[in-house]
């Protein structure tokens, strides 16, 4: 199965590569031919970075920046970026007016919420309303991802943040690799957080994370530090 999820790019590059080098095209064509190989080409990359992430992690070598990160902030901006790929679907956001404020690598929780994102989109193909839901929870800042979407049966639920495991998805012709989740969830945890799901099949799925606040890691820190 994962052999087949880099198969697929790689042989969609290497039929236009041949295609432009056979025959003369027109600049149009040639434009959007173009945008295929490198499409594709993105697609693969991603694949191999979720590789080299699920290495370093078994390796114990990821290494996390600790910077302030408003999560409101964040959620607002992948809603913006996410609005634009995803026509089918509408993207609710549902924030407090005050900095949902931790100490986390940026980049890292972008991957994790992106993943949430694109999931809750890849996995209600009929579209519907994706919610993004970001509040805070005692000491704890919870992000909800929400869909309408296929869910996941229950006899599944405790499998689904196994490497590789995808469910019933690949039944439905839904492609992936099964390491979405079982990525985002060793990266919550590394920045000391939960990660968890409730999902009703034909109802729709919610994933959720918890980070602590920053003013409760920060505690810690400056104690530390002192
Ligand atoms: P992938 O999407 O590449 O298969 P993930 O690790 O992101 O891998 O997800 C693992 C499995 O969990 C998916 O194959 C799918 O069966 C299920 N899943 C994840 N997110 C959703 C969702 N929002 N709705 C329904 N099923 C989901």
């Amino acid at each position: 199965m994962v052999a087949h999820e880099f198969r697929t790019p790689l042989t969609s590059i290497l039929g236009f590569a041949n295609v432009m080098r056979k025959r003369t095209l027109a600049d149009e064509e040639r434009a959007q031919y173009l945008v295929i190989v490198e499409e594709q080409a993105r697609r693969l990359a991603a694949l191999i970075d979720d590789f080299l992430d699920v290495q370093r992690i078994e390796e114990g070598r990821l290494e996390l920046k600790q910077e302030l990160v408003d999560v409101g902030k964040l959620l607002r901006e992948e809603a913006r970026s996410f609005s634009v790929q995803a026509a089918r679907h509408t993207l609710e956001l549902d924030l407090p007016n005050e900095a949902l404020s931790v100490y986390a690598d940026p980049s890292r929780l972008l991957q994790v919420v992106g993943n949430l994102i694109s999931n809750a989109i890849k996995y209600s193909p009929d579209g519907g309303e994706v919610k993004l839901v970001g509040t805070r929870n005692g000491d704890m800042v919870y992000v909800g991802v929400r869909d309408q979407g296929v869910g996941i049966p229950s006899e599944l639920h405790d499998r689904i943040f196994t490497k590789f495991f995808r469910g019933d998805a690949s039944a439905r012709g839904i492609s992936g690799t099964g390491l979405g989740l079982a990525l985002a969830r060793d990266i919550v945890e590394a920045h000391g957080g939960r990660m968890g799901f409730s999902s009703v099949r034909d109802r729709g799925s919610t994933f959720w994370v918890e980070l602590p606040t920053a003013d409760r890691a920060g505690g810690a820190q400056v104690r530390k530090e002192r």
